[in-house]
């Protein structure tokens, strides 16, 4: 049941085969060093995209106790449940069959009661890996549109606006492959507030506050954020509008993290990860997203340079996080990075070579020959795909 490039139901076989497929593919591609790979990981936003990747690597790449927060909704009479149900209860039942140590934790992560339980969720963790109660890896992988303040109780909702004029953009309907123009007005002051207080970086240096708090971390740990940036004709939806200003944010609270922790030798280090567009649940609303990433994927996929959740987040971690030498803690600024401290696993989408195909891709397409020069049907399998549907090997 897809409207709007909104898919409201899902599929619990094909979930569970999602993420057996994300173990297979760990398992050729990480191995555990012990000292070196991280043992205990939290991540927040563990049910899909980025964040299911980032669990699924940590617990059978490098056998590391894992710790997940969530927000989904179980099935009921006459729903389905999200997907993100279905990914964690197969999660749970594959990570129990390879005798991994996980706690699964569903609710708001945005509360101060959610922070609480994943600190006891950790503790309990590592007695039973009987290792010290300290957290190696914390992963930041949220995409929410709403945040109520733990303080206040006010709930703030985010927007995807452009700043300072209306823009008009072209999308696609993943389903039938029709173009619509999109007017997206210029956000309000309030929006752009209301945005950043979403998907900024505040709830983020309030876990880490409430980690140091309960004296989970250590100076092996490493924080990441995932953000996004993307080529400069998708700018002026996304990098220079109201999620961009949130994003900016996270960077903001990413130094001042380095700062208050790294500095002093609590932590190991705090970055954002930049990362590849790709299809989840999150990208499919935001216009002039999948017109790009059908465009980005036939070209990547054409230069053998494509990637998915699992590619991106298992490179990540052998050749950013954990690459050989920046293990030893006393020297985590050996973590790969751009000028501005950034870790890009956006890079070979970013390449010129790839930007121009893409941008020659972009101005040719058309409703007619769209099938043929871009790679929709793969947006759109991948779509379905991040529902559970449209597995081969799911007898529906
Ligand atoms: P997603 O929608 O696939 O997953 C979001 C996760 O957040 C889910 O696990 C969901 O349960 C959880 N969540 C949402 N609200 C919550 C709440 N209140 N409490 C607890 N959990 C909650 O998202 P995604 O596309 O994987 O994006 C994750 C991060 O990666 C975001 O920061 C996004 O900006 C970034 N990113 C995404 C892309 C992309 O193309 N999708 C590219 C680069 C970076």
């Amino acid at each position: 049941m897809v409207r709007n490039n909104i898919c409201l139901n899902s599929h619990p076989a094909g979930c569970a085969e999602n993420v057996r497929g994300q173990i297979e593919y760990t398992e050729k591609t990480l191995k555990k060093v012990k000292g070196q790979t991280p043992e205990l990981t939290l991540i927040i936003g563990c049910s899909n995209g980025y964040g299911l990747a980032s669990r699924i690597a940590a617990a059978f790449g490098y056998r590391a106790a894992t710790v997940g927060v969530s927000y989904e909704k179980p099935p009921t009479e006459n729903r389905t449940g999200t997907p993100g149900y279905y990914h964690n209860l197969a999660f749970d039942q594959e990570a129990a069959g390879s005798s991994l140590i996980y706690k699964t934790l569903d609710g708001d992560a945005f509360s101060n009661e959610m922070k609480k339980l994943s600190a006891e969720a950790a503790r309990s963790a590592a007695a039973e890996m009987m290792i010290l109660p300290k957290i190696d890896l914390i992963i930041y992988s949220l995409a929410s549109p709403v945040r109520t303040d733990p303080e206040t109780g006010v709930v703030y909702k985010s927007v995807i606006k452009p700043i300072g004029k209306s823009i008009s953009g072209k999308t696609v309907n993943i389903m039938d492959g029709s173009f619509q123009i999109v007017e997206m007005e210029s956000a309000s002051e309030d929006e752009i507030n209301n945005t950043v207080k979403v998907m900024g970086g505040e709830d983020f240096a309030l876990w880490i506050e409430a980690l140091n708090n309960e004296k989970l971390l250590s100076p092996k740990t490493r924080v990441i954020a995932y953000t996004y940036i993307g080529p400069e004709h998708t700018w002026s939806i996304y990098k220079n509008g109201t999620i961009g200003r949130a994003k900016d944010d996270l960077e903001k609270t990413v130094r001042a993290i380095n700062q208050k922790y790294t500095e002093k030798g609590l932590i190991a280090g705090a970055w954002v990860s930049v990362n590849k567009a790709l299809v989840t649940r999150s990208s499919a609303v935001i216009p002039v997203i999948p017109l790009y990433v059908s465009c980005l994927f036939r070209v990547m996929k054409e230069m053998n340079l494509h990637e998915g959740c699992i590619e991106q987040i298992t490179r990540l971690y052998r050749d950013r996080l954990y690459k050989e030498k920046s293990c030893n803690s006393a020297e985590p600024e050996t973590v790969p990075v751009d000028e501005n401290g950034r870790i890009r696993m956006d890079d070979w989408e970013m390449r010129d070579d790839v930007q121009a195909l893409v941008v020659e891709k972009m101005n040719a397409v058309t409703p007619e020959n769209i099938l043929e020069t871009t790679d929709l049907t793969g947006f759109r399998n991948d779509f379905l795909a991040a529902h559970g549907f449209g597995i081969d090997s799911v007898n529906y």
